[in-house]
């Protein structure tokens, strides 16, 4: 099992960082659960260098630019360099800050182009009983990979975030059979999108409102091969029980 831990902003300073990640490196060597952190960019390339030989680092999202004149912007490369071995790339919240479809896809293209791991976010707003939250998945899928050569479409990951349930608690995460199903529709998607038989070594991951009362669950039946977690990877206490749950 595979747990992405994403910080978003949560995480104020280098200190409770610091503390996080001698945490997330204690539970990986007790658990064996592969452990990624993505830690808010400046913070970085402090914790990799300490850290990175027991859990893997992630940056939240990597710029659409390529470089030069573009104040604030923090490029794939950079974030490769700090010590990312992963990019989390099309999350919903830089979604809802206006970032289509095609930025999503040159965010991708510039993350393989540096060797970073891409770990795709795609998601419906709501479900509906047509299925038209089907169409809207695959459309994020397909918009991201396809303009991808063959061989690095087989290198990126999918997160499957819904957005509805998204930073609340368990009580509102999928059911675990609406999400054996979703997962089972994406595996599909890749096969028709990856080269070969390819799509069979593909990680597709689960986000929102993942704590430790619904990961047994979740991980239990569902094909899933790991967890995309936000709020609930920032608590320690929390964050230990969700790592000794899936283990
Ligand atoms: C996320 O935003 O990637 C996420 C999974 O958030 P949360 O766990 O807080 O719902």
């Amino acid at each position: 099992m595979f747990i992405v831990a994403n910080w978003k902003a949560y995480v104020e300073s280098l200190a409770e960082a610091k503390k996080l990640a001698e945490l997330a490196k204690r539970l990986a060597a007790k658990t064996r659960v592969s452990l990624v952190i993505a830690p808010p960019a400046p913070l970085l390339a402090f914790l990799a260098a300490r850290n990175r030989s027991s859990i893997g680092f992630a940056a939240q999202d990597v710029s659409a630019e390529t470089g030069g004149a573009e104040t604030g912007e923090v490029l794939a490369q950079i974030s490769a360099s700090a010590g990312a071995t992963y990019a989390i790339i099309g999350h919903s919240e830089r979604r809802a800050r206006g970032e289509s479809d095609e930025v999503v896809a040159r965010k991708l293209a510039h993350a393989l182009a540096q060797g970073l791991i891409p770990i795709l976010c795609v998601g419906e707003h709501e479900r509906d009983a047509e299925g038209g939250y089907l169409t809207f998945v695959r459309e994020q899928v397909s918009s991201a990979l396809e303009p991808l050569e063959p061989k690095e479409r087989s290198r990126v990951i999918l997160a499957y975030e819904p957005v509805w349930a998204i930073g609340k608690t368990s009580a509102d995460a999928i059911v675990p059979a609406d999400l054996g199903e979703m997962v089972l529709y994406l595996r599909k998607l890749l096969a028709e999108l990856l080269p070969g038989k390819s799509s069979a070594r593909s990680q597709v991951l689960y986000g929102g409102s993942v704590e430790p009362s619904d990961i047994r669950a979740l991980a239990g039946g569902t094909q899933v091969d790991g967890f995309l977690v936000g709020h609930a990877s920032v608590e320690p206490s929390t964050f230990a029980a969700l790592v000794k749950a899936v283990a």
